[in-house]
C-alpha cells in the first residue's frame, strides 16, 4: 500500500470529476514499481513532479 500525498489532480469543470494527467499516472506507477519491487508494506510518500 502506498499512499502518495500532494498529487496534482485536475478537475473537470462539468461532473467535477477528478483526473490525472498522462504524466502524472505514469510517475506514480513508477513510484508504486519501485515500493514493491523494496517489498514496502506501507509507503507514505510527498508526490514530486
Ligand atoms: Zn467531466
Amino acid at each position: 500500500m502506498i499512499i502518495i500525498k500532494n498529487v496534482p489532480a485536475m478537475v473537470c469543470e462539468n461532473c467535477s470529476e477528478y483526473t490525472l494527467s498522462e504524466k502524472v499516472t505514469v510517475k506514480i506507477m513508477q513510484i508504486a514499481d519501485e515500493s514493491v519491487a523494496k517489498r514496502v508494506e506501507i509507503e507514505v510518500l510527498q508526490f514530486a513532479a
